[in-house]
């Protein structure tokens, strides 16, 4: 691939053959599963910043700033107040994904492909299971995933820290090689890389999608696949591995 090819949306970009060893399909959740254009983050956002002011006892812009820090520097935004604050995950989680979810619409040709595809699928959030299954509700595939490793399932170490893939990969038995990981945010690809799963970025108009590295990601080795459009670039997977590759 060269920068000068790749037009931005070609879901056929990553051609099937490059998925035919694939057994174990993990999906990040926001702005993945779901198209950035749902704006639901934007809401999780907010919500983040208000407790953070509330907790803290800082204003809105102090509060702001605090949480763009800490996500930045640790990942989450809840990662720093755990560490710096001593905020207590559980509350913290549950107040900020009570969001509204019924920007996302119904995804039944998105389930027909999950369906079709071979092997396990597994949400990988840095949010919280109870977000992922109001999320996976609303689009009509929750019943197509195997499993949900949430940001309590990785011990509140948020992705891209190496530590939680280790243990998502040991706890649900997963080869990396025979795996792929589709994402949103570039840079937590990299430590699934570097396991030796596929890697898929999802490209969004998103700030939430923010920080990606500046470089393109054709300039990034460990994005392997870019495509903009999830539902689509699943039909055709399922569609090639179909036909035989
Ligand atoms: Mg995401």
């Amino acid at each position: 691939m060269t920068d000068t090819a790749a037009p931005a949306a070609l879901p056929a970009a990553a051609p099937a053959s490059s998925f035919a060893h694939i057994d174990t399909w993990i999906f990040d959740l926001d702005n993945t599963l779901y198209p950035a254009a749902c704006d639901l983050f934007a809401q999780v956002d907010v919500r983040i910043g208000a407790y953070i002011a509330q907790a803290l006892g800082l204003d809105a812009d102090a509060a702001r700033r605090l949480q763009k820090d800490y996500f930045r520097q640790y990942g989450t935004s809840l990662r720093g107040l755990m560490l710096n604050h001593g905020v207590q995950p559980g509350p913290f989680l549950d107040y900020v994904h009570d969001i509204d979810v019924s920007a996302i619409l119904p995804q039944p040709a998105m389930a027909e492909s999950l369906a079709a595809l071979p092997g396990r699928k597994i949400i990988y959030t840095n949010g919280s299971a109870g977000h992922a299954e109001n999320v996976m509700r609303r689009l009509g595939v929750a019943d197509q995933f195997h499993a949900v490793f949430d940001i309590v399932a990785a011990d509140y170490t948020p992705k891209p820290d190496a530590q939680p893939y280790t243990t998502l990969v040991r706890r649900h038995g997963i080869d990396p090689t025979r795996a792929v990981m589709v994402e949103d945010i570039a840079r937590n690809l990299e430590p699934a890389r570097a396991l030796g799963m596929a890697t898929v970025l999802v490209e969004t108009n998103s700030p939430f999608s923010l920080p990606n590295p500046e470089a393109p990601p054709t300039a990034l080795p460990y994005v392997q696949h870019r495509i903009t459009d999830v539902p689509a670039w699943l039909a055709q997977v399922v569609t090639d591995l179909a036909r035989g590759r």
